[in-house]
């Protein structure tokens, strides 16, 4: 007879989501590998059960119910695959924690993903919104990646094309969302590191160092030291990170909105620009207010947290209420940037 497979019932995500939001899910299953990808396609009794991908639970606003089968990826293994003239190619299985494969690399003597310290989550995940923070993104550092597809029922390879990279987006938000499990991603680390300084916070932060003597590790440390100053611990008070995408406009949108608010926040993006998401919520007033159990940060107006016992309810409809506000006055609609499930 075949084994049953290891599927909890009933299980509290409340520390598997950094809101710490108290939800209940129907039934959820490690995953390491592939093999236990393809048990569960061969199985009548879950494969045709909704499902939830789910790395660290740092880019998710949950409601009380989940009536899916949570996978939980927890694949560990970070280890270099290939090396040519010009670059090491990395590979860390999806469940390994982000900041640990940066800090694994720089142990290797490899820069490249310095900037990305300290972003909460999983290697698996980091894909999905194309990971970004002080003037890099996942993209530029990416190879490939090797996902379990749930229509074709095999591990099907990615290369940095087919990821369909964006701002703060990927494959795996759009056509691909729910489709593919991420097993493990492999990361390109040049042999001939320079460092991305051009950061108005690390500008800042190193001003009174000699920028060409900085190493990796040392920016790495810089930027765990920015962040945790700017940002609120979860494990301390649940959030998410930034809640909203900062907006793209066109330059004729942003020339009116600068005519009609000079002191507008924006850097220009190609042809277009991005506006400070930060800014337009702050000038609606919302910075250290609440709705509910459901605030907005004090130090930060893009980070919305959770004020003790906030439902995904109560941060779905703050969202909604600062969307409204910052549509009202800057005409602009406000995208959020975690996945509601
Ligand atoms: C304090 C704080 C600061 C943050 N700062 C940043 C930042 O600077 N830059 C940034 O880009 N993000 C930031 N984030 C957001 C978050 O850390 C990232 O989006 C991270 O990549 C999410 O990883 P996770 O493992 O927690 O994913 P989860 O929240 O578990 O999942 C997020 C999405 O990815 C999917 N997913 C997860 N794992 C897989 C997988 N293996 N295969 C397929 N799909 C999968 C899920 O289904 C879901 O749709 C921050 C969050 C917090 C709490």
């Amino acid at each position: 007879m075949k084994p049953n497979l290891p599927v909890l019932r009933h299980i509290s995500l409340s520390a598997d989501n950094t809101f710490g939001i108290a939800a209940v899910a129907d039934a959820l299953m490690e995953i390491s590998d592939a093999a236990q990808l393809a048990a569960l396609a061969a199985d009548p009794q879950w494969s045709a059960m909704p499902r939830l991908i789910l790395g660290g639970g740092s880019n998710l606003v949950l409601s009380d119910q989940i009536p899916r089968l949570v996978l939980k990826m927890t694949g560990k293994g970070i280890a270099i695959s290939a090396e040519d003239a010009d670059y090491v190619y990395v590979t860390a299985q999806a469940g390994e924690r982000w900041h640990d494969l940066v800090r694994w690399t720089l142990a290797q003597g490899l820069g490249g993903l310095e900037n990305l310290s300290l972003i909460p989550g999983t290697a698996g995940a980091a894909p999905v919104q194309n990971i970004g923070a002080y003037g890099l993104e996942l993209k530029d550092v990416f190879s490939h990646l090797e996902a379990w597809d749930f229509e074709s029922r095999t591990v099907r390879r990615f290369t940095l094309e087919e990821c369909c990279f964006a701002y703060r987006d990927s494959i795996f938000k759009q056509a691909w969302k729910d489709r593919a499990a991420i097993l493990s991603i492999t990361l390109r680390l040049p042999r001939r590191w320079t460092p991305k300084l051009a950061y108005a916070d690390l500008q800042k932060y190193f001003a009174d160092r000699d920028m060409a003597t900085l190493s990796a590790t040392e920016i790495s440390d810089g930027v765990v030291q920015i962040r945790q100053q700017k940002l609120p611990d979860p494990a301390v008070i649940g959030n998410a990170g930034s809640f909203f995408k900062n907006p793209v406009v066109s330059a004729a949108q942003h020339a009116e909105l600068q005519q009609a608010f000079p002191a507008l926040v924006s850097y220009p993006a190609g042809e277009q620009f991005k506006l400070a998401a930060g800014w337009l919520i702050d000038q609606c007033g919302w910075k250290g207010q609440a709705l509910g159990a459901a605030g907005v940060y004090h130090k930060q107006a893009l980070v919305l947290v959770n004020l003790g016992g906030a439902t995904g309810a109560d941060i779905r409809a703050l969202a909604q209420k600062i969307q409204q506000d910052v549509q009202n006055r800057f005409g602009v609609l406000l995208e959020p940037e975690p996945v509601f499930v």
